[in-house]
Order: C-alpha cells, then sequence, then structure tokens
C-alpha cells in the first residue's frame, strides 16, 4: 500500500505494505519522494503555501502539507482513477489525495462499495484507511487556483502519471474523472507508446475505450457541482468502478 507522506519521518517515505513486489515498491517511494518534493510550476508553488497561510476559519490552527500529492494506494493495482488535482483545503491540507473535501467523501464511499477500499470515508494520514487493486492519481499534484491548472502545468506533470502508470500491473484499466483528466489519460497512453483511435476518444460519463493494451473508462468528476445537482449519484460512479474491477479481473485471468 503506498502510504501517507505525512507519516514519514525526516522527509522519507515508508516502506510500502502490499501485494507489490519490493522493486515496485522501492520505485513506488523515489518516485513519491520525487513528487512531494517537485517545484516546476512557480504558480502552483505559490499557490498552495498561499493557501495554507489563509486557510478558512474552520481549518485554522491545522498544519498544511502545501505540497505535491503523490498517488495513494495499491502499488499491485491493475485500476487506476486519475482525478483532476488537489483542492486548496482538501488535499492540500491532509497530505492525502481526495481527502477532506467533499469530493474526496463521495469518492471514497464509491470505492469502499464496489470493494475498493477497506472504509467509507478517508479522514486524514494514519486513519487505516487502505486501498485494494486500485491506485488513486491525478492529472495535475498541487492544488490550483479556482480549481484549474493551466495547459502547461498539466503538460509539466503528466510525466508522474506516465510513471505511475508504468509501475503498475500491465493492461491497467483507467477510470478518468472529469473531462480534463479524461484528456490526459489518452495523452498519456499516447506517450507510453499506445495507438489513439480515431476518431480521437471523447469524454462522455459511461464511455468505455480501448486504448492500445488498455482500457479506459469514463466518470463525471465528483465535484460538489455534480453530486449535489445529481448530475453524478453514487450509483452511477459505483457502476463505472465495479466495471473497471470487472475489467481488470477478466485482463488477470487471462494474463
Ligand atoms: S503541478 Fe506537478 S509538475 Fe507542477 S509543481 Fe506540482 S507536482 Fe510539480
Amino acid at each position: 500500500m503506498i502510504s501517507d507522506p505525512k507519516l514519514a519521518p525526516s522527509g522519507d517515505l515508508p516502506s510500502l505494505p502490499g501485494r507489490a513486489g519490493s522493486k515496485t515498491k522501492r520505485a513506488f517511494a523515489a518516485l513519491e519522494r520525487e513528487i512531494v518534493s517537485c517545484r516546476r510550476c512557480p504558480r502552483l508553488v505559490a499557490w498552495r503555501q498561499r493557501a495554507a497561510e489563509n486557510p478558512p476559519r474552520r481549518f485554522r490552527g491545522e498544519t498544511y502539507w502545501a505540497r505535491p500529492l503523490p498517488a495513494f494506494g495499491d502499488p499491485a493495482a491493475r485500476v487506476l482513477v486519475v482525478g483532476l488535482a488537489p483542492a486548496a483545503h482538501g488535499g492540500n491540507r491532509t497530505g492525502r489525495i481526495f481527502t477532506g473535501d467533499e469530493s474526496g467523501n463521495f469518492l471514497f464511499r464509491a470505492l469502499h462499495a464496489t470493494g475498493f477500499a477497506n472504509r467509507p470515508e478517508s479522514v486524514r494520514a494514519g486513519d487505516g484507511l487502505a486501498l485494494s487493486r486500485a491506485l488513486l492519481s491525478a492529472a495535475c499534484r498541487c492544488a490550483p487556483p479556482n480549481n484549474r491548472p493551466t495547459p502547461e502545468e498539466f503538460e509539466n506533470c503528466r510525466e508522474y502519471l506516465v510513471r505511475e502508470l508504468a509501475l503498475l500491473r500491465p493492461r491497467a484499466v483507467l477510470v478518468a474523472l472529469g473531462a480534463l483528466a479524461f484528456e490526459t489519460c489518452v495523452k498519456v497512453l499516447a506517450q507510453k507508446g499506445e495507438r489513439i483511435p480515431r476518431p480521437r476518444p471523447r469524454f462522455r460519463h459511461g464511455a468505455r475505450y480501448r486504448i492500445g493494451s488498455h482500457v479506459l473508462l469514463a466518470a463525471y468528476h465528483p465535484s460538489q457541482q455534480n453530486t449535489f445537482t445529481g448530475k453524478l449519484t453514487q450509483g452511477m460512479l459505483r457502476d463505472v468502478l465495479r466495471r473497471a474491477r470487472r475489467e481488470a479481473e477478466a485482463r488477470a485471468a487471462t494474463s
């Protein structure tokens, strides 16, 4: 299990339990260290720190993570769930992806209901949450202003997702949460050398694309705008995650 960087003593990441081999765990740990010290995007480096220095009243007194977020989950996964970016007072505060805001609460409920998470909520580092057979990551690892990275920032950050995918089991199933994550996933697969179908895959909730040796599934992002309005329900998200599980199991059975 890829652990919480906040638990690590003196900046070192803890060893990674789970079913992955020690070589994979070491590679993930090295990548995590690289990600959490990244400062490639000056605007985001400034923003993540500014958010930490100006917390809303309910978070005053908390020590913010205020650094990039590595992936969280099972390094031996065959399902890669990709979000957009951490929220300024969510992941940027807690140090764990999709943790500390309503989007994360919604997502982890669905991950638990579909058997990927051992708990229905992600509270903070050290809360005992673990994912099995899924790795949770993002297109951009730093909290952006207005939840919107620039094209250059997406570009800067994509390399990390490419490298995470390369460390997972072969022929992984990708689940993109939202149109921007979907576009990043297509670019990641292209960068990996997979042939992108023509016409180019387009985001639509529930869509499934076979891209080279991978499958890409699309779901609406669990933003409050989508979940509070009913555009994305628990049932809709769970359907996509169940489908990802079935696809991954079928792939495991034939590998
Ligand atoms: S967004 Fe990605 S590339 Fe940019 S500073 Fe953060 S971790 Fe680095």
